[in-house]
């Protein structure tokens, strides 16, 4: 509308504006035309007026009449006259010509122009007649103006004609102009609208040089630039949809991953509220599962958590300190009412640089793995059989009670007793029977000890009972109380009864000693003192009659010992540690035995004096001998993989020994990584710091070290942390009877996984059955060793290459 209308308007306008000009022109021409015959007809009106004087005149003064009538006649045929009247100078007629003389003559005109519109087409004026000055009558004359008038007509028609010409010319002209003109602005709208549309592929024909052209190239030009741009924008936001792809992929990797832990994550941004929290922070803290917590503060968010904190207000100033500081905080450990324990840690978080945009929390139930330490440390210091405290835990509180006592001058007793003739009991009815009455002897004596007393079980047979700040007197009457208790205790086995008794020895600390070792011994000889009375009896430790015979013993295997080892009779028997999967044999132990220097052909059982090469040092010189042997051995048998020995605690005493090992292995030219350490836990724990550098230094050699008796010596979990040993052997203790025992199952089980955990192998001894092969190849326990694979001997295959394999030998 609005473009025809602009073109309409355009020749509408062109044409007004023509019109007004040409009516300008024309209205010019005809009056030009019109003055220019009204002056020629004047002129000539002019140049006849002297004419018609002249002829007029002279018959006129003569009063002739035919011959002014004549002249009248021809005049009137001349100029276009359209008549002539002649009056006298009286008014009369004297001649007419075109004109009834009867008729009034027409007043003159006063202008030849004026008498132009008059409808008489006639120009009536007249003309005096004088001669000589004298006038003698008026000439009349009407001179038509038809002719003139006819000539502008024309004129003018042919001038309206012209114009119509040129107009119409206009018209069409501007009209066509308009219409190719609004033609390729049509292509060029209809593109722009397609473009608009989406279409971004317009081009317009642009040849020629006028502004349409410029305008189609101008227009071309954009177009192709809104392409690029498009093209351009379309590519960045193609890289952005990847770059968002690669992020939606990592992101939902983190998510996973996240998701999987078993670790509670809480990330919070600088402000405190929560942004994420992971599933195992909603089960740790037990969240209501239509709990939202974006946005919430994290401290907030815990006390939604239907887990009371046993110490709230502790917790609370425990987040507001860590919170303050920039750092990563210490793990804090948080117990819950409902006796659950978490570790709770939190790390600022920081962007690419250092600024902190946020804080993670990381929250780990650790009740299981507490349970464990503890049910651990309660093994570790209890005695399996009757839930009393072992000797481990007796040692302690030996050592504690001669402390306090040295310190505050008080005394302090120590039982020592066992119980006559059990092993003829456990021999003649078994070691289960044997076992029974032991209980039920510590369920006995339990009733007898006060809250302050301490009842252990050492061994076999073999009890003790502290009592600190206490002396003879109060030791005897307890004394007597056990002696009797026990020796009232009916037993019934197989169908008989039986009665046990007990002996007691006392020894009474200062007096009777100051050392551990020194009170043991001296209760212990007191005890063979009462077994010498006639036993069923209590002795205190009396110095005079001290000759006890575990002291003529003792003093005994000193002796063999330094013959055994001057004389070259001790030999090596090797075990096989076998792989728990395919029952290989990874590598072989070496065993100490010695030969009986009265009958060679028995061999007497490192049971009997390894103990007392300990108390005397002479276990220093066993332990290198064995060492030396075993990598003789290694030397020999190339294709041996590896031995274990096993090295004293007091071994680690000696500076020199790990350079030793260098030494011995350098001398046979055997590679260090096929020699393995074993170290007792309870020597290693009780002297963690000196286990530390020999395994250290062990590790620099070239050797494995490995934590033999694992389980019996320590309190924690977090003791294995700190001895950075390879292997672990779980000791026998738990494995013997682990198809029936539940306890122990859970026990092994939390050993090996915590090994397993901390990359340490797990090894297992006293393997006697294949049930506890199986079961311990399920639990992850990598090594098996026990007479079920095979029995210690001289001359063990492995020694030549045969790995044992699936069979098993014993
Ligand atoms: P250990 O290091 O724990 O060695 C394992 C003991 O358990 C060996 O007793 C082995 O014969 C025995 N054994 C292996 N499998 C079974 C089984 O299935 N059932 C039973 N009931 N026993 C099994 P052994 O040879 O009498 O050694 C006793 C301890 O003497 C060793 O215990 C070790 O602590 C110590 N010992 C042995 N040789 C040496 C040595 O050269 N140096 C040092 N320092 N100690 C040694
Ligand atoms: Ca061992
Ligand atoms: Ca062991």
């Amino acid at each position: 509308m609005t473009r025809r209308s602009l073109r309409v308007r355009l020749v509408l306008a062109s044409v007004v504006v023509e019109v007004v000009l040409l009516s300008l022109l024309v209205y010019n021409s005809h009056r030009l035309m019109h003055a220019e015959l009204s002056a020629q007809a004047e002129g000539r009106l002019e140049e006849l007026r002297p004419l018609l004087n002249a002829a007029l005149a002279a018959p006129l003064a003569a009063r002739d009449l035919a011959t002014l009538q004549e002249i009248l006649s021809e005049s009137r045929n001349e100029h276009g006259i359209a008549y002539l009247v002649l009056h006298d100078h009286g008014g009369n007629v004297l001649a007419a010509q075109g004109w009834e003389r009867a008729k009034a003559v027409p007043e003159p005109d006063a202008s030849l122009a004026a008498s132009h519109h008059d409808e008489t087409a006639r120009y009536d004026t007249r003309i005096p007649i004088t001669l000589a000055g004298q006038r003698y009558g008026t000439l009349h004359i009407g001179v038509s103006t038809a002719r003139q008038r006819e000539a502008e007509t024309r004129l003018l028609r042919q001038s309206l004609l012209i114009a119509a010409a040129e107009v119409t010319l206009t018209v069409v002209l501007l009209t066509s102009i308009g219409l190719w003109l609004t033609r390729h602005l049509h292509t060029l709208t209809d593109a722009a609208r397609r473009m608009a549309a989406g279409d971004l592929d317009q081009q317009v024909p642009a040849g020629g040089e006028d502004e349409i052209a410029e305008l189609g190239r101008s227009f071309n030009l954009m177009a192709q630039a809104v392409r690029d741009h498009v093209a351009t924008i379309s590519r960045s936001e193609a890289r952005a949809r990847e770059h968002a792809g690669i992020a939606q992929a990592e992101q939902g990797r983190m998510s996973a991953l996240l998701s999987a832990m078993s670790i509670g994550i809480l990330f919070e941004d600088r402000e405190g509220r929560t942004i994420y929290v992971n599933p195992a922070l909603r089960r740790i803290w037990r969240l209501p599962e239509d709990l939202v917590p974006e946005g919430m503060p994290a401290l907030e968010l815990i006390r939604k958590s239907p887990n009371m904190l046993s110490r709230p207000d502790h917790f609370s100033r425990h987040v507001l300190q860590v919170t303050s500081t920039h750092e990563a905080s210490e793990s804090f450990e948080i117990t819950l009412a409902d006796g659950r324990v978490l570790t709770q840690f939190t790390y600022p978080v920081r962007d690419g640089g250092s600024r902190i945009i946020g804080r993670l929390w990381i929250y780990e139930d650790v009740t299981r793995e507490r349970q464990t330490a503890e049910q651990l440390l309660y093994l570790a210091e209890r005695d399996s059989l009757t839930g009393l405290y072992n000797r481990h835990r007796f040692q302690d509180e030996l050592g504690r009670m001669l402390a306090t006592g040295a310190r505050f001058g008080r005394e302090g007793a120590l039982l020592f007793f066992d119980m006559d003739e059990f092993k003829y009991v456990n021999d003649t009815y078994g070691h289960r029977a044997g076992d029974s009455m032991l209980i039920r002897v510590a369920g006995e004596l339990g009733t007898l000890v006060r809250r302050n007393e301490v009842l252990a079980r050492l061994g076999g047979d073999e009890f003790a009972v502290l009592i600190p700040e206490a002396g003879e007197s109060e030791a005897c009457a307890l004394a007597e109380r056990i002696v009797r208790a026990v020796a009232q205790i009916p037993f019934r086995v197989e169908g008989q009864n039986l009665r046990l008794t007990a002996s007691i020895g006392i020894a009474i600390t200062p007096h009777h000693g100051r050392s551990a070792e020194e009170l043991v011994s001296h209760a212990d000889a007191a005890m063979y003192q009462a077994k010498e009375s006639g036993k069923n009896a209590w002795r205190v430790y009396r110095p005079d009659l001290d000759a006890s015979r575990a002291h003529v013993a003792r003093m005994s295997w000193h002796d063999r010992i330094a013959r055994a080892l001057d004389r070259d009779l001790l030999r090596i028997h090797f075990q096989g540690v076998h792989s728990s999967t395919d029952r290989r044999v990874t590598h072989v132990e070496a065993l100490v035995r010695m030969v009986d220097e009265h009958d060679t052909e028995r061999l007497i059982m490192p049971g009997h004096f390894i103990s007392i090469a300990e108390q005397s040092g002479q276990i220093v010189d066993i332990d290198r001998w064995v060492i030396d042997r075993a990598v003789a051995t290694l030397a020999a048998h190339p294709q041996l993989p590896a031995v274990a020995v096993n090295v004293s605690a007091r071994s680690f005493d000696v500076p020199g020994l790990p350079g030793e090992i260098t030494a011995i292995l350098a001398h046979h030219e055997v590679e260090p990584k096929r020699l393995i350490v074993e170290l007792t836990e309870t020597a290693a724990v009780s002297d963690l710091h000196d286990a530390q550098r020999f395994i250290e230094l062990l590790h620099r050699a070239g050797c494995s070290v490995c934590l033999d008796d694992f389980g019996t010596g320590f309190s924690s979990f977090a003791y294995l942390k700190h001895l950075p040993v390879d292997a672990i052997k779980i000791d026998g203790l738990f494995i013997r009877d682990l198809p029936n025992d539940r306890d122990n199952q859970l026990l092994v089980r939390a050993i090996a996984d915590v090994a397993r955990g901390l990359r340490r192998t797990t090894i297992a001894e006293y393997v006697e059955d294949e049930e506890t092969a199986t079961l311990l190849a399920s639990f992850g326990v990598d090594m098996l060793q026990g007479y079920h694979l095979d029995v210690p001997v001289e001359d063990h295959p492995a020694l030549h290459g045969d790995d044992g394999g699936t069979s098993r030998e014993g």
